[in-house]
């Protein structure tokens, strides 16, 4: 970059490396006084609302049974008055379009009185039900202009939340948004739908193993990970403001290669940003646990303890925006895109998944001998058959534009579902395919690290699989290829949605087997048979990166769907639509209306980068090129008018004179391009991003970094790889 604007940043940096910038957070309150004491809790409800109204409410979120308006009218009031109480002077429905972002139109509770003056209030039909309108969310077709009215619906089983910024305080209440017909047009209410679909299927599983259970929850714990930049050096790159991600940058010569970062210490700064996080997260109810560096240099993990799906997508979105809102405190911006940085590695984020009953027994759990357990193994099982049967609908769940860059890039899981089972289920798995059952599980013994004061630990008796789209973790599923940052709601529908077929399919066996006569023993024993034989091509335990498994998987007959545009079709496929119609998740025409927004936003998304790019290489990176070009041959001239040979400074002249053309002549060309119109086929405009304005930018960036490794440092002038990567 530029000497002066380098020269700052790099100040900068030093600057807030020396430890007097951050003072550690005043002795305040212990962590877990702190936690939720923003949320509109249990503990608050409990304490605030009359007996048989805050029963009335648990009621509403254990067992989904409706609220009625006048329970919400108390509610209401108790909940207004604790939220001014705290320093509110507005309220929000916070809801989630289907672009992913959260949304919220803010309202003041202050009503003014006849006699002039101002009173808080907040009535049952304020708290329930919204208006934001809303018109210019997207809706994949549902609404057009005249029939714009959408409505904001109150979820109480996340709880409302204070939002509090320097402005002043704000009472954020967690809603669905639908529009005035009643269609999902955000990512809550297919959620909420699909976990009730699952839920009935998955009881009548546990009915026929004895369990009184009236309710399954699916739970789910994401793993987020991201890259943290200076500020300064965001500031400088207009592709990281606008697009989340470097358009240009050569590699930096000292790369993720050396793996010192994993688990590595973190540099105080960092350390203080995430202590700060994990405070204001705490306070609103999110219950982060871990942090620590991750792969690449500059990237960093943190994961919360496990929560009932919906609740935990929720937490999720606000995890993220805390991460975005924190940052600049620290002199740092936060990058949540999918892959930030060209050859380092990419952010995901996991999502660990999995069901359990009301009483907090996790259906994934296997217990100490899981050959017998058999309750787990049809559960296992019906995860399985779900995975194979609708590898399609995960994969769309998880493509996006960014997602493309991370998947089968040989760093992240491939573009091919397969499920990892370990050692211990695989065999347990092919105990039963031989023989109907099985009688043994592999034990992986203990391990005995040799020093006599060191406890000795029981071995795990399958190591993790960091290659695997979709593994089994022990006693949960781990859906890897989940994007950094996309929301976690549609990956749960879909899975939610093939997992509630799965099981839907299994009862029904199993109750005709006993209805034939057959014992629990012998119905189960046929299903797990039938399903692993027909489903077990979807188990793959190797290394998801190598070249043969692209072959092997193939052969198998499963589908790899490279990129976004290949995934996408997956969600109109008849068995896809059908299962969602089936279990009342989404109708054809909502179920169409994701496929729509979601070939939009890979439009806009490639659309945007690419005209970044035109802007960036004509007035950041020719400009700089030009320059130097003038340099060089001023120099050479000179040295050919003293009489000097000046041969190789004339082959350097030569080279950067041939990389500018051929900069000049990419950009042109990237430019005319994006003269194509979608004209209603945006398919056919997908395609077309895909297969020519991609492979453009390609080749403009390339040019452009080859320029970036011989323009002189102090004429470059966007901050580069090696400035950006390594936080001080
Ligand atoms: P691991 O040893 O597999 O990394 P952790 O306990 O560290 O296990 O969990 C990793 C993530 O998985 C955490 O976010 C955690 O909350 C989540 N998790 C653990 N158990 C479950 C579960 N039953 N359902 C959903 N997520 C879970
Ligand atoms: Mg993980």
């Amino acid at each position: 970059m530029g000497s002066a604007s380098s020269a700052d940043a790099i100040r900068n940096i030093s600057r807030w490396s020396t430890t007097s910038t951050i003072r550690p957070a005043p002795p305040g309150r212990k962590a877990s006084e702190e936690f939720g004491s923003l949320t509109f809790s249990d503990e608050a409800q409990r304490a605030r609302l009359p007996k048989d109204v805050y029963r009335a409410l648990r009621r509403a979120v254990a067992q989904g049974e409706p609220i009625d308006a006048s329970v919400a009218d108390i509610i209401a009031s108790a909940l207004k008055d604790w939220a001014v109480e705290h320093g509110a002077t507005h309220y929000t429905h916070w809801f989630q379009p289907m672009t992913g972002i959260t949304a919220e139109k803010h309202d003041s509770f202050l009503s003014p009185t006849a006699d002039g003056r101002a009173v808080a209030e907040f009535n049952g039909r304020e708290l329930i039900k919204g208006e934001p309108d809303a018109s210019s969310f997207p809706s994949g077709g549902m609404r057009s202009t005249f029939e714009a009215r959408g409505y904001t619906a109150w979820d109480p089983t996340s709880p409302p939340w204070l939002l509090i910024t320097q402005g002043g305080t704000t009472l954020v209440i967690p809603t669905a948004f639908v529009s005035w017909t009643g269609e999902a047009l955000d990512k809550k209410t297919p959620l909420l739908r699909s976990m009730e679909a699952l839920s009935k299927q998955a009881v009548r599983i546990l009915k026929l193993f004895g369990s009184k259970a009236q309710r399954v929850v699916t739970t789910c714990g994401p793993e987020q990970e991201y890259f943290l930049v200076d500020r300064q050096f965001y500031f400088n790159r207009p592709d990281l403001i606008n697009a989340g991600r470097t358009l240009f940058g050569a590699r930096p010569p000292k790369g993720q290669e050396l793996e010192d970062h994993y688990f590595g210490s973190i540099p105080d700064r960092v350390l203080a940003f995430m202590m700060d996080v994990e405070r204001e997260l705490y306070k609103i109810g999110v219950p982060v646990k871990t942090r620590h560096n991750e792969v690449a240099p500059g990237q960093y993990e943190l994961a919360p303890v496990f929560e009932n799906a919906n609740v935990s997508t929720d937490h999720q979105m606000m995890t993220m925006e805390m991460l975005r809102r924190i940052a600049p405190k620290y002199g740092l911006a936060c990058l949540l895109h999918e892959k930030p940085f060209a050859g380092v590695n990419g952010s995901g984020k996991h999502l660990n998944w999995s069901m359990s009953d009301e009483l907090g027994n996790n259906l994934l759990n296997p217990g100490e001998t899981p050959h017998d357990n058999v309750q787990f193994l049809v559960f296992c099982a019906a995860v399985l058959r779900a995975v194979n049967k609708f590898q399609g609908l995960l994969r769309f769940s998880i493509a996006s534009a960014g997602n493309d860059h991370r998947l089968g890039a040989n760093e992240a899981p491939p573009a091919i579902i397969s499920v990892f089972l370990g050692d211990m289920l695989t065999d347990i798995f092919e105990q039963i395919e031989k023989a109907g059952s099985a009688k043994t599980t592999k034990s992986g013994g203990i391990l005995d690290i040799g020093v006599g004061v060191l406890p000795k630990l029981p071995r795990d008796a399958g190591d993790r699989n960091r290659t695997s789209p979709f593994a089994f973790t022990g006693n949960k599923f781990e859906f890897r290829a989940v994007s950094a940052n996309q929301s976690i709601a549609l990956p749960n529908v879909a899975l939610n949605v093939a997992v509630t077929e799965s099981l839907d399919y299994c009862a029904t066996e199993l109750e005709k087997g006993l209805k034939e006569g057959k014992k629990l023993a012998g119905a189960v024993k046929g299903l797990l048979t039938k399903i692993i034989r027909e489903n077990k091509r979807v188990i793959f335990n190797g290394n998801g990166y190598s070249e043969e498994w692209q072959k092997e998987a193939a052969k198998r007959g499963l589908l790899n769907l490279r990129t976004s545009v290949d995934a996408y079709p997956e969600a109109l496929k008849p068995e896809v639509v059908k299962a969602f119609e089936k279990y009342s998740v989404l109708t054809d025409r909502e179920l169409r209306a994701r496929y729509e927004v979601a070939l939009e936003q890979y439009n806009k998304s490639i659309n945007v980068e690419a005209q970044l790019m035109v802007l960036m290489a004509n007035r950041y990176i020719l400009p700089a090129a030009y320059r130097y070009q003038g340099q060089l041959a001023a120099s050479v001239a000179a040295v050919k008018a003293a009489g000097a040979i000046a041969k190789e400074a004339k082959a350097a002249l030569d080279t950067i004179c041939r990389l500018t053309d051929a900069c000049k002549i990419h950009v042109d060309r990237l430019q005319k391009l994006l003269e194509h119109e979608s004209n209603g086929a945006p398919e056919k405009h997908a395609k077309y991003f895909r297969d020519k304005v991609i492979p453009a930018m390609a080749a403009l960036r390339e040019s452009g970094d080859s320029l970036e490794c011989l323009v002189p440092d102090d004429e470059w002038p966007l901050p580069t790889y090696r400035e950006m990567l390594f936080i001080k």
